[in-house]
């Protein structure tokens, strides 16, 4: 009884370890993700920012086209004003002349504006850059490091496995199914320490005489409230 026990008391040792494990090879794989995406936004953020600025330069040259258009249409509208024959035209023909100035004006405010944004957005665009820098660096890191650990790791579960395959092989088949069974329903956790009159896992207060059995390895007892294998560290102690 006693041996059986110290088996059940190992595979859970062992099952909790492959646990462990388990879910390292979820939450190594996860931090590159979330590095991965880091980088991702970082590198979006620059390419749309470059964007931008690109399109500020284009609309600036269009801008720069149109002046040169509409100072164009001023000097021809310049050389024809002596041509005119009447006052109704050669108002009008100034008129032009002088919406043409106006627009020429507006259109060189506005390039200088986005001139000016062009130059300003240089620091705002290298701040940018150094992050991607950045990110890029944390990203490789942490790939290298948590790639190393999940080869690392999935070789322990390899050896831990293989041992388990081993103990279980060993226990009596009806406790290595009742194990299993356990294992599978109570959360990973198929084995108690019963410490004092207490199953350390649902804190029940176990009845005498099954404390008794439990301390002496006469019999194999399951806690009354949670169903889980019931040992008493002392007995293994004694019994090896
Ligand atoms: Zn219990």
């Amino acid at each position: 009884m006693v041996n059986i026990l110290e088996q059940l008391v190992e595979l859970q040792k062992i099952d909790d370890k492959i646990k462990t494990i388990d879910n390292l090879l979820v939450s190594l794989p996860e931090e590159i993700k979330a590095h991965s995406m880091d980088m991702d936004k970082a590198k979006e953020e620059f390419a749309t920012f470059q964007k931008e600025i690109e399109a500020k330069k284009k609309s600036r040259l269009q801008k720069e086209k149109e002046v040169e258009d509409k100072n164009a249409a001023v000097a021809k509208a310049k050389t024809k004003l002596h041509e005119i024959k009447t006052n109704q035209e050669y108002t009008a023909a100034l008129k032009e002349i002088e919406n043409l100035t106006a627009a020429v004006g507006l259109l060189e405010d506005e390039q200088l504006e986005l001139m000016e944004e062009v130059d300003s957005s240089a620091s705002k665009q290298e701040e940018l850059k150094k992050k991607v820098t950045e990110e890029e660096k944390a990203f490789s890191k942490i790939k290298s490091e948590n790639d190393a650990r999940i080869a690392e790791v999935k070789s322990e579960k390899d050896a831990l496995i293989a041992s388990r395959n081993d103990i279980y092989a060993r226990v009596d088949n009806s406790y290595a199914k009742k194990y299993d069974s356990l294992l599978k329903s109570r959360a990973g956790i198929a084995v108690s320490e019963l410490k004092e009159d207490i199953c350390t896992v649902c804190n029940t207060t176990v009845r005498p005489q099954m404390i008794v059995e439990i301390n002496t390895g006469s019999a194999i007892h399951t806690c009354p409230s949670c169903s889980r294998f019931l040992y008493s560290p002392r007995l293994f102690q004694t019994a090896s």
